[in-house]
């Protein structure tokens, strides 16, 4: 170890060469002839200096002066100093010490105490530094093991501590689990950073509750957090449960109403070599699978993701080349009308052929374009190709089919959007009718404000726009109401969830309802089964699309699949079910607050023969005849001795006609309504269905004409019932 070095400041050579003498064993000793120089020497070499020994009287700045000098100085001051002093008195000592001196030493100095004195005041400051250091080091790795939001662990933190505990255990199994809050930008921006953060907060502590005891846990950076636990210590659903609902708990007490989902992934660690940061990369990319699914929130890595990572890269190292060797096909599939049974349009579906590896689906590598951007291009080619085929169908003179193309989220937001469609149409010489463009959704939620101004330019090009999967996205009515579409497209999980008499029909023949008054047409896609298409037959879904009729092709196929067509060939009858309908028309409780705004009292009716049994009714019809639930039980089975006497035929007569003509039937009628009083009504009959034993269903809406009119109601009121059987409307 090389010495450490001290200072002499003594204008005594005698003095200084004494000193050096005894010290010089131990000391790289450095001498001074004034105060001044002293300083000088101290400024150069700073905390260099171990110590000085300082003469108090000295030429040019004497002992006082330095000292004073010094305790100006940071850079200076911890230098420890031992006053010589040329005897014994208090005073001059005391004064010296009062100036920053640490010890003194009188002359005549004895070796023995002199080395003494300034070993201890070497040795006092550098315990002094010590501390020091070690104070900052400690806050320094203090900083860097937690995260400074919430004060859990940070990311190097949980990867140092992660790692020491598997190296302990390396016969126990483990998880990492990563998770993250989805949707957290929107807390940030709907209710600011600060709530954002406080959020953080709460899901830390309610991480650092829950795991401190069973593993290590961290935050891997903004709204992502780790957690490593032995396998067997937790069921992960379950523990993300618990962190959801507590998360979800502090923000109701911030009064925040937003729904809080946990995406969540987990790798199985199997080898304990391996990094942490690629344990954490792997359950990042489990997580990354479920991140915007609402229906699994929780998923595993295993070699099946690594190997579709490498290759997602494959497909991306080839997107390039592909494109410039016409790799991306057009394939058609055809949307049919159910009234003709042809063809009506055909919706454009990209494929890949791969050279080696044959034919790609878009559902593999149409995200990752979404993703990096390549999407527009890939995009705009088909569009292109999509001009080629009607210039191509325009020249042989075949009947037009418009075809519909598909426009991704960052087409949509694209501001050049529709000039390069309509710059490609001019090329081709295509007329925008027959260029449909179909927008998802989904975009809608992202930009509502971009999408609908993309929509309403694309029409004003006069260009049909298709929404497409309707009812896929939270937003759905909403999106009804506020894009102009031209055209809907429900979305195939409705197809998927159907089964006769549940649900999904009840929901789809609202839809279709709402569409019907909105003048909205809609394609059903994904029809597989003759029990989907006659479903959507008998609720008078306009067209269907799905491999029921026919799966995407390739353009000749498609060429040679509609000529080949006989005329009508596929409209059969729809059959009716009357599950179906009294599913659709009965217990759907958005159809009955539809139609509740719009007519009062209305009820479904199955006619047979001669009488009216009543399916159901609204709750403005049970109002209207006074019934509660028993009564409706007791009368149900016929309506039709409520009708006064006279007017009971007549409402036979208009069911029948409804029945036929397949158009509302008009009439005003006179009835025993709410225990006794008699009433005239307007009532609206049509057939919603019909079976084949001569059932039909028969849906009524009836309207109020004059509560008054007992005794002469043929003169106080505007319908007589002459006019039963005639369109009074
Ligand atoms: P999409 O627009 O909803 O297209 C309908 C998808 O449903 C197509 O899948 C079609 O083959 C499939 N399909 C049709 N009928 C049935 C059926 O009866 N049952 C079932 N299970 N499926 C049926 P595909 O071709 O794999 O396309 C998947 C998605 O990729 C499309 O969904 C669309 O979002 C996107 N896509 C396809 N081509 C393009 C394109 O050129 N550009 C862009 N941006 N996206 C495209
Ligand atoms: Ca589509
Ligand atoms: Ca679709």
């Amino acid at each position: 170890m090389s010495k450490k070095t001290i200072l002499i400041a003594d204008n005594s050579l005698i003095n200084r060469t004494y000193l050096s003498g005894i010290l010089s064993d131990e000391y790289d000793c450095l001498e001074a002839v004034d105060g001044q120089k002293a300083l000088d020497i101290l400024r150069e070499r700073g905390i260099d200096i171990a110590a000085m020994l300082l003469d108090l009287v000295m030429p040019v700045m004497d002992g006082y002066q330095v000292l004073e000098e010094m305790s100006k100085d940071p850079g200076l001051r911890q230098i420890p100093v031992v006053v010589v002093t040329a005897e014994s008195e208090t005073s001059v000592e005391a004064r010296a010490l009062d100036a920053g001196a640490m010890d003194f030493l009188t002359k005549p100095i004895e070796p023995e105490i002199a080395r003494r004195r300034i070993k201890s005041v070497v040795n006092a400051r550098e315990l002094e530094e010590l501390h020091i250091r070690n104070r900052l080091l400690e806050e320094m790795q203090y900083q860097a093991d937690h995260d400074e939001l919430t004060g859990i662990f940070s990311r190097s933190a949980f990867y140092r501590d992660t790692r020491a505990m598997l190296l302990a255990n390396p016969d126990t199994d483990y998880i990492l689990i990563r998770w993250d809050i989805e949707k957290f930008k929107l807390v940030n921006d709907l209710f600011g950073m600060k709530t954002g953060d406080q959020m953080l907060v709460a899901a830390a502590e309610s991480l650092a509750r829950h795991v401190s005891d069973l593993g290590t846990y961290g935050r891997f950076g903004s709204d992502n957090f780790l957690i490593c636990v032995p396998a067997a210590s937790l069921d992960v659903e379950s523990f993300m449960d618990v962190i959801v609902n507590e998360i979800r708990s502090s923000f109701e007490d911030a009064g925040i109403a937003q729904s809080v989902v946990l995406a969540t992934g987990v790798f199985r660690i199997t080898d304990h070599d391996l990094a942490v940061g690629q344990m954490c990369d792997r359950a990042g990319m489990a997580l990354q699978t479920v991140k915007g699914d609402y229906t699994r929130h929780v998923a595993y890595y295993d070699d099946k993701l690594g190997n579709r990572l490498l290759e997602d890269q494959d497909i991306l190292d080839n997107m390039e080349a592909a494109l410039a060797n016409g790799e991306f096909e057009v394939n058609l599939q055809p949307v049919y009308s159910l009234s003709t049974g042809r063809p009506a349009s055909a919706e454009a579906l990209v494929r890949w052929r791969r050279p080696g590896k044959g034919l790609v689906s878009p559902g593999v590598f149409i995200p990752l374009f979404e993703e990096n951007g390549f999407i527009s291009k890939m995009d705009y080619n088909i569009w292109e190709q999509v001009c080629q085929i009607q210039h191509m169908r325009n020249e042989k003179g075949l009947t037009p089919i418009p075809i519909s193309v598909n426009l991704s989220r960052k087409s949509v937001y694209d501001p050049n959007l529709v000039e390069s469609i309509v710059g490609l149409l001019r090329r081709y010489e295509i007329e925008p009718r027959l260029f449909r463009n179909e927008v998802t959704e989904s975009a809608y939620i992202d930009n509502a404000t971009q999408l609908i101004k993309t929509v309403e330019d694309l029409q004003r090009y006069g260009f049909t726009v298709l929404m497409d999967d309707f009812g896929n996205g939270y937003s759905s009515f909403n999106t009804l109401k506020d894009i102009p579409v031209d055209i809907l497209k429900i979305d195939m999980k409705f197809m998927e969830g159907f089964e006769r008499g549940g649900r999904v029909g009840v929901i789809l023949a609202s839809v279709l309802r709402m569409t019907k008054w909105l003048g909205i047409p809609v394609i059903a896609e994904g029809v597989e089964t003759l029990e989907q298409y006659e479903f959507l037959h008998s609720i008078g879904c306009d067209y269907t699309q799905g491999f029921y009729f026919a799966r995407p092709m390739p353009y000749d196929e498609f060429e040679e699949h509609v000529a080949g067509l006989p005329k009508a060939a596929i409209t059969s009858p729809a059959r009716f079910h009357v599950d179906d309908v009294v599913a659709a028309l009965g217990s759907g409780h958005l159809f009955d607050r539809v139609m509740d705004d719009i007519l009062d009292a209305y009820a479904v009716y199955e006619f047979n023969a001669s009488a009216l049994e009543t399916v159901r009714g609204s709750e403005g019809y049970f109002k209207l005849f006074g019934y509660d639930m028993d009564a409706f039980k007791r009368e149900s089975s016929n309506v039709l001795h409520h009708i006064v006497h006279d007017d009971r035929e007549y409402v036979v007569q208009a069911c029948h006609e409804a029945i036929e003509t397949g158009k509302p039937c008009n009439l005003a009628i006179s009835c025993t309504v709410r225990g006794g009083e008699v009433c005239r009504l307007h009532l609206t009959l049509s057939c919603v269905g019909k079976s084949n034993d001569e059932t039909a269903l028969i849906f009524a809406a009836f309207h109020l004409i004059d509560n008054g009119c007992e005794g002469d109601l043929h003169a106080s009121c505007p319908y007589a019932s002459e006019n039963v059987g005639k369109h009074v409307f």
